[in-house]
């Protein structure tokens, strides 16, 4: 199997092996513990105050998954303010999927080798658990190629965001502590990370695997409807692929994108500009001929249509 030049496969000698699984482990720590957390669960009483933070928590950390380290940090596609930016990153690192950096990196690797040996987490050419998570645990991650991501490292508050991106989710466990107790922490956050994850890493695998291909893009992209609704948007992935820069995933009337709308609220209240937008005739779900390969297929602006985002209707 080839090698990704900024992730590369480890030697499969003893030593490496378990020093490459103590790092990772470690890497990961947070993730895994909100996962063995949830043992807790029939210990603690579920509420419907349990139910009202579940849907609040996963608002925030799952907008600032799709929102802001997808579509904003991984595609640049639209423009905010520094501080709304550092929200974004905030929230999103609130999910415990590791800092903006590495999570945009790895993202943008995956566009730029779409279901090949260099796609970090293909399950077209690994398999489905290599593509769902597996991809986490068999690949050195932890020196990603820092100069993907030039356009984010100059913000200093990034970077430190990206060391040190499980603050924000103590944070957000504390404050859930603070509302309910061990209700909130058991329910509102771990469980709360656990779904946003689940859905995420999903969106690899299943949004590769399964769905319709309104667009041929070339690789295994999807637009898988349960998807759609449950990744607020992202799991129009087929749309996705064949414009990567576009804020809007969901280009036919009944493609909810509850990302897209999120965005619009934001150009709204004067905090999104320069919101990018698909070619008309992708909204009209014409299928086109496969774009011509471009220096950087995952942020490059092909046809730089930016309209205000208030101007369309969905
Ligand atoms: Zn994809
Ligand atoms: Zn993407």
């Amino acid at each position: 199997m080839q090698a990704v030049s900024s992730a590369p496969r480890a030697s499969n000698s003893p030593r490496s092996t378990w020093y490459r699984v103590t790092r990772i482990a470690l890497s990961l720590s947070p993730l895994l513990s909100v996962h063995i957390a949830l043992a807790a669960i029939p210990f603690v009483e579920f509420t419907i105050w349990s139910f009202v933070m579940i849907v609040v928590v996963t608002r925030i950390i799952g907008l600032g998954i799709t929102v802001g380290f997808h579509r904003y940090f991984s595609h640049r596609s639209f423009k905010t303010t520094r501080w709304c930016q550092f929200l974004l990153a905030a929230a999103g690192c609130a999910a415990l999927q590791k800092g903006p950096l590495w999570w945009v990196i790895h993202h943008r690797l995956h566009h730029k080798h779409s279901d090949t040996p260099d796609d970090p987490h293909s399950p077209v050419v690994d398999g489905f658990f290599h593509g769902h998570l597996g991809w986490l645990f068999t690949r050195d991650l932890m020196r990603p190629d820092h100069g993907l991501v030039k356009d984010l490292t100059k913000y200093p508050e990034l970077v430190w965001l990206d060391r040190l991106w499980m603050i924000p989710g103590l944070l957000m466990a504390a404050a859930c502590y603070a509302c309910l107790g061990w209700n909130g922490v058991i329910y509102g956050y771990c469980l709360s990370v656990v779904l946003i994850f689940e859905v995420t890493f999903a969106v690899n695998s299943i949004g590769h695997l399964w769905g319709r291909q309104r667009f041929a893009t070339g690789e295994g992209s999807r637009n898988n409807a349960v998807l759609g609704y449950l990744a607020m948007g992202d799991g129009w992935h087929n749309n996705h692929h064949r414009a990567p820069y576009s804020a809007r995933h969901g280009f036919a009337w009944y493609e909810f994108d509850m990302s897209y709308q999120f965005i619009r609220l934001l150009a709204l209240l004067g905090l999104a500009w320069d919101v990018k937008q698909p070619p008309p005739e992708l909204l009209a779900g014409t299928e086109l001929p496969v774009p011509e390969a471009s220096a950087d297929p995952a942020i490059d602006p092909e046809p730089a249509n930016t309209t205000p985002a208030s101007g369309h209707s969905q």
